[in-house]
């Protein structure tokens, strides 16, 4: 918008000359005086020259042409006072006239010009000289009979009274006028304000790497940056509402229903975060975009829009498919060699041919390999859930013998601790389940409860309610409610935990977690810092054989210690 200046509102009072042009008001004087003359001589009033009435036609007509040929506005407000004086003149001299006294009326039109030129004063002005060259030389020519001398006064004062009244209108417009010119001087700033604040956002808008666009109810854009026409572009080379487009889904080679497009999404009033997509008609080339949403609503909590920021993140998701088939191989590479070198230690171990000092190192060596082992199955384990490989081998599988083997197997690290580990089962509970993976987990979360509890009890149970449920309660460190958030999050490690310089890596949770939700379940923990802390696995009861009894799976086994 160019800096166009704020309107010329000047405050002055408004005249009837800012309206009408003087040359204007003196010729519909003159034609009102003219057609009065004619209505006179029709009622057989002489109108020649030597008479009353023919003297102020002449007037009359002499005013006009003078009016016609002075350079209006430039004529001084004095000089122009006088035309309506004259005026009021010429009326005066027809008042000499006994038929003459019908042109009374046309004094309107000489006062409201006054009184609009000149306000009060000028309203007063033109009474007194309706009185002075009207009212008084008639009542002097004629005398007082009749209604000569109360039409004199009354008149005068009439025609005073209607230029003060005019005064009046004319000053509530002024007022009104002022105001409107108030008003329009801050609307102009305002509208500069905006304009201003517009460009500043576009300048704003088009600075980031960020594609961000805003778009109303229906869809249409309102505003968009140039970062993000560069990716419409890419995803819509032959226009938007082109029947081909390349935009994929999160696995880049999925092509996106026009429905499920952000923008879509966004109108229908949803709003999310980190939502991935692919653009670009070339696979190669194709770029990874993270979109946000987020809706626009009135105060009545209608949808009236929404906006869409797209980041541009195809070097990070690139950067991770890398690391991730990084990851994946070095383990692959590591597992073989391990298992070997396992395989050997164990060997040697079981044979009688070791001295003592050399089996305590065997040991160690064992404890460490089994360690490292562990350690790439995580790995593995995680880059296999990102990429959606996950492999699930759903079988029907006995929970309760699953929970009681892994608390079997936990049974001497437990007593190596000094600690009560406890066990509550039914005597079976067949469920269609990956046995492994769900073994992994509770292994995982009993492991968990006896590193960290340097005393007291580790207490696991497996029951049947609203959800099959595996519960491990523990009396150990806990875990401060800061830390619990992140828990499941990879490589999180408790404040606690790393204090107290406790090994670990921080994966066994966020596997254990992607394990149960891929079992339609979810994993809880309620603890308390120095109390202990309980982890609850809640399985749907669908994964439940329907053919082995309820009352069956409910029957608990006794307490193990
Ligand atoms: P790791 O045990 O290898 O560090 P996890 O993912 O199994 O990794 O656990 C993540 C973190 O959760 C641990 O570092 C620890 O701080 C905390 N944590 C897990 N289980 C328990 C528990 N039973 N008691 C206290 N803290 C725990």
């Amino acid at each position: 918008m160019s800096r166009s200046r704020p309107p010329a509102y000047v405050d002055h009072r408004f005249t009837v000359h800012d309206v009408l042009d003087p040359r204007w008001l003196q010729l519909s004087f003159a034609v009102s005086f003219a057609f009065a003359m004619g209505l006179l001589a029709v009622g057989g009033a002489t109108l020649e020259p030597a008479s009353l009435l023919g003297a102020a036609s002449l007037l009359c007509l002499a005013v006009t042409a003078v009016v016609m040929v002075l350079p209006w506005p430039r004529v001084p407000r004095p000089v122009a006072v006088l035309v309506p004086v004259l005026d009021i003149g010429a009326l005066g001299l027809c008042a000499l006239d006994p038929a003459g006294w019908a042109v009374a009326p046309l004094l309107v039109l000489p006062v409201l010009w006054m009184a609009g030129t000149y306000y009060r004063v000028g309203a007063i002005g033109a009474g007194l000289a309706a009185l002075l060259l009207f009212g008084l030389p008639s009542t002097a020519y004629l005398g007082t009979d009749g209604g000569t001398l109360a039409w004199s006064v009354l008149v005068p004062l009439a025609v005073t009274a209607l230029g003060l009244a005019f005064v009046e209108g004319i000053d509530r417009l002024n007022v009104d006028r002022d105001e409107l010119g108030r008003q329009r001087v801050a609307l102009h700033a305002a509208a500069r304000t905006i304009a201003e604040q517009r460009r500043f956002a576009d300048a704003i808008l088009d600075t980031v790497d960020v594609g961000l666009v805003l778009l109303d109810h229906t869809g249409a854009i309102r505003t968009m940056n140039d970062q993000l026409e560069a990716f419409m572009r890419q995803a819509f080379p032959r226009g938007r509402s082109a029947e081909d487009f390349f935009a994929y889904d999160v696995d880049g080679v999925t092509v996106l229903a026009r429905e499920e497009m952000p923008e879509q999404r966004a109108i229908r009033g949803e709003e999310f975060d980190d939502c991935l997509i692919w653009v670009g008609e070339d696979p190669k080339g194709r770029r990874a975009l993270s979109v946000s949403a987020r809706t626009v609503r009135d105060e009545s909590g209608g949808l009236v829009g929404a906006t869409l920021a797209y980041k541009d993140v195809t070097e990070f998701v690139r950067a991770l498919r890398v690391k991730d088939e990084f990851v994946a191989s070095v383990s692959h590479e590591l597992r073989t060699p391990l298992t070997s070198i396992r395989g050997y230690v164990d060997l040697v171990l079981d044979g009688n041919d070791v001295g003592e000092d050399s089996r305590a190192f065997l040991r160690v060596a064992a404890r460490n390999g089994e360690r490292l082992q562990r350690l790439v199955a995580d790995l593995l384990h995680t880059v296999q859930t990102d990429a959606g490989s996950l492999h699930m081998i759903r079988e029907p599988a006995d929970l309760a013998a699953v929970v009681r083997d892994s608390v079997d197997t936990a049974r001497s690290a437990a007593e190596a601790a000094g600690l009560e580990l406890t066990c509550e089962t039914p005597g079976e509970l067949w469920a269609v389940v990956d046995g492994q993976r769900i073994a992994q987990v509770v292994d995982n979360l009993i492991s968990n409860a006896v590193k960290y509890t340097p005393s007291g009890s580790v207490h696991v149970s497996l029951a049947v309610e609203d959800r099959v449920q595996i519960e491990v309660t523990d009396t150990g460190i806990g875990i401060d409610s800061m830390d619990r958030d992140h828990l499941f999050t990879r490589f999180y490690r408790a404040r606690h935990a790393q204090d107290q310089s406790i090994q670990g890596v921080g994966l066994g949770l966020s596997i254990i977690k992607s394990i149960v939700e891929s079992h339609g379940g979810r994993i809880e923990v309620e603890s308390e810092v120095g109390r202990g802390s309980r982890f609850q696995v809640r399985l749907p009861l669908d994964l439940l054989r329907p053919d082995v009894p309820r009352a069956r799976s409910n029957e608990l086994s006794r307490p193990t210690a």
